[in-house]
C-alpha cells in the first residue's frame, strides 16, 4: 500500500507565501491558493495531499494506492 504525502490545511495556512508555494508548486499566486484553501477547509476538507492522487478520503487525506509491482 503507497500513500501521497499530505499537509494539514491549517498548517499551509500558518506558512509564509513562500513556504506555501514550494509545497503547492501551482501557477497560481499564493493569496489565490490560500484563498482556495479556506475553501476547501469551509467545506470540510482538513487536508491536502500533494501530488497526482486519485483516492482520497472525504477529509482530503489519501486513502491508499495498492501496488501492482510487489514493492511495499
Ligand atoms: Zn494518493
Amino acid at each position: 500500500m503507497r500513500f501521497h504525502c499530505h499537509y494539514e490545511i491549517d498548517t499551509l495556512l500558518d506558512m509564509s507565501n513562500r513556504q506555501l508555494a514550494q509545497i503547492i508548486s501551482s501557477p497560481t499566486d499564493p493569496q489565490q491558493a490560500r484563498a482556495e484553501l479556506r475553501q476547501l477547509r469551509d467545506s470540510g476538507q482538513r487536508y491536502l495531499v500533494v501530488g497526482d492522487c486519485d483516492s482520497q478520503k472525504p477529509d482530503g487525506m489519501c486513502a491508499g494506492h495498492t501496488t501492482t509491482s510487489g514493492e511495499e
